[in-house]
């Protein structure tokens, strides 16, 4: 019998953070190889293109060759569970990526070694950083012509703001790579090429950090890696799991994952070093993962492969407390009742059923629009988790129908569209067409499709002259009134009637910040 703190401490749930095309997909693969997983390792890359191709409405993913939507893999490697969240590749990513970050312990951050760190990475990892969130770096690539290592280790300090601290150390790359140093082994393993290598039993180790047969093999290249080993060893400072797991240090891993090079080390430090569920903050509490009575939040909600149905999976990261199968939980939102009967798990991607579930695990609950993200579902407790993030759009667009007798349609539709987070709705004070705002072109493109498919409804979205979106508070009701009252124009309501200033130039935003000091614009609002 394992007890509930077992069962916690064994979990890991993590995300692959990255730029389109820096390895995501390939590492995936090969962190399943390793799990055991390999009948799905294949596929991976087939789902990549084809991922829902069921759904009529991920055409636009089939044809974009990118993945819209993102799915849970759990995996068991050593004696730990594995949770490992997809995020959207794609660079016009959508809100849900920044969300899915939110249900993680750790992240695994792969820079292409040739590209350095790229825009996407940025963004990703600011969300990271403002959680606080621990990461694990992999530079992948390494069998390619790529930048010297010291250069993109600098690269990361200076762009992400965050120490970086060496485990593994390349000699040599691309034609001349010649493997990786394990600077806490003081071993090296040899580089060998091969997609379809399954593991590591058979590589080649050469023992110590200044082994005579390594520099008779790779001469000057083994000789600039001491070099560099040596260099960093002095400058960088030590690895502190404190620092790491507080977001403040990266530990760094060199490899190739196409060739399944240096990725057994990484699924190591997800093990070794990678935190187990913590303590998630609600609004009336602190939750303990070990605490008895069940408790978890949505924070991803995504449409059913059958329109016809308008089914969804409302993706639910447990807190607290074992899920069975059947137990009876509370909506804390509505009060409502929900039965898990068919709650799905994705232990190896076959979807099966759950019988039971530990914190840091995700489970998929079926259901036709009672949940909602950011939902809490608990045994009975009142208690809402924070921290489910709605960022202030950036592109805005009006919705226009081509058939005004199907504006109920429509109404219905985004309101559906709002509550899975596919895009953000909002009404203008003053009455007139609905507003969408997004985060990626890509989202306006999806609901667009989806109205089509999914509600029969035939639109036109025209550009609208925002640049910027600000949600407004105040601590004097009456201030915030006031200023409602003398911007009505500019005022729009978002789908839980929160109060939000549409700004045209940034210019805009800077006078009224002036004009009016009680009242707080805020970038980003949290799910309450
Ligand atoms: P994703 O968009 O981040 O999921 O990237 P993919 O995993 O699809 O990889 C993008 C491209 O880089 C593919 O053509 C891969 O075959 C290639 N690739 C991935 N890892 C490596 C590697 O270690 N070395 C080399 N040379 N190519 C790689």
């Amino acid at each position: 019998m394992t007890t509930q703190q077992d069962e916690v401490r064994r979990r890991r749930t993590f995300a692959i953070i990255s730029h389109p095309d820096a390895g995501k997909t390939t590492l995936t693969e090969k962190l399943l190889l390793y799990a055991g997983a390999i009948q799905i390792a294949g596929s991976v890359k087939a789902r990549k293109a084809s991922r829902h191709a069921t759904s009529d409405w991920m055409e636009i993913e089939k044809q974009r060759g990118i993945s819209v939507a993102s799915s849970v893999m759990q995996m068991e490697y050593r004696d730990c569970v594995i949770n490992l969240l997809d995020t959207p590749g794609h660079k016009d990513f959508s809100e849900d990526t920044y969300r899915v970050l939110t249900a993680v312990d750790a992240a695994l951050m792969v820079i292409d070694a040739a590209n350095g760190v790229e825009p996407q990475t940025l963004r990703l990892l600011e969300v990271c950083r403002a959680r606080n969130t621990p990461i694990i770096t992999f530079i992948n690539k390494m069998d390619r012509e790529v930048r010297e290592p010291l250069e993109t280790l600098d690269e990361i300090e200076s762009t992400l703001g965050m120490p970086t601290v060496a485990f593994t150390w390349p000699v040599g790359m691309g034609k001349n790579f010649g493997g990786v140093i394990d600077l806490r082994k003081e071993q090296m393993r040899v580089f060998r090429a091969g997609q379809d290598r399954a593991g590591v039993e058979d590589d080649e180790i050469l023992a110590g950090l200044d082994n005579a047969e390594a520099r008779k093999r790779f001469g000057m290249y083994y000789e600039q890696a001491q070099g560099e080993i040596e260099l960093v060893s002095g400058a960088s400072e030590p690895f502190d799991r404190e620092a790491f797991l507080a977001g403040k240090q990266t530990p760094v891993f060199f490899g190739s994952a196409i060739n399944n090079f240096g990725v057994r080390e990484v699924l190591d430090a997800l093990v070794d070093l990678a935190p187990p569920p913590g303590a998630r903050p609600a609004l009336q509490r602190v939750v303990e993962p070990t605490e008895p009575k069940f408790s978890g939040v949505v924070f991803k909600i995504q449409a059913n492969m059958d329109p016809a149905h308008r089914d969804r999976i409302a993706f639910l990261r447990i807190s607290s407390g074992r899920f069975e199968r059947g137990m009876k939980l509370k909506v804390v939102r509505s009060g409502k009742e929900f039965r898990t009967q068919n709650v799905m798990s994705f232990l190896s991607q076959r979807r099966e059923l759950v019988e039971d579930a530990w914190p840091g695990d995700i489970i998929g609950l079926p259901n036709h629009g009672v949940l909602q993200l950011g939902d809490t579902l608990t045994e009975g407790e009142t208690l809402q988790f924070t921290g489910l993030p709605f960022f202030a759009p950036e592109l805005f667009q009006i919705v226009e129908l081509a058939d005004p007798m199907k504006s109920k349609q429509l109404r219905t539709g985004l309101t559906q569209l709002g509550e899975e987070g596919a895009i953000q709705v909002f009404r203008s004070q003053l009455g007139g067409s609905l507003l969408l705002g997004a985060i990626g072109q890509l989202q306006f493109e999806v609901v667009a499709h989806r109205l089509r498919t999914e509600y029969g409804v035939e639109t036109r979205f025209l550009p609208a002259r925002y640049q910027m979106a600000r949600w407004v508070t105040s601590d004097d009701p009456n201030e915030l009134k006031k200023f409602i009252d003398a911007n009505a124009a500019r005022i729009a309501w978002d789908s839980v009637e929160a109060p939000t200033f549409m700004v045209t130039y940034r210019s805009d935003l800077n006078v009224a910040e002036e004009r009016w000091p009680k009242i707080r614009f805020h970038a980003m609002r949290e799910h309450a």
